[in-house]
């Protein structure tokens, strides 16, 4: 029994996953912290990430516009 299932998942995909739509707008760019850029860490990102907060150490961000 119940050999036929309805297998009906044929490219009509309406409104659903769309790949390659990327929006313009990058809001908080994955940035890593001076320290996680320079010992090629992991940042997480945050105000003060992991690896600072766990050195007690301050967590600098430097924008990608004040470079040259
Ligand atoms: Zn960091
Ligand atoms: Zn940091």
């Amino acid at each position: 029994m119940n050999s036929t299932q309805m297998q009906v998942t044929n490219g009509n995909n309406s409104d659903g996953e769309r790949e390659g739509a990327k929006p313009k707008v990058p809001r908080r760019t994955p940035m890593a912290c001076q320290f996680c850029r320079g010992r090629k860490l992991k940042c997480d990102g945050r105000s003060t990430c992991a690896n600072c907060q766990r050195r007690c150490i301050p967590c600098v961000y430097v924008p990608v516009a004040a470079q040259k």
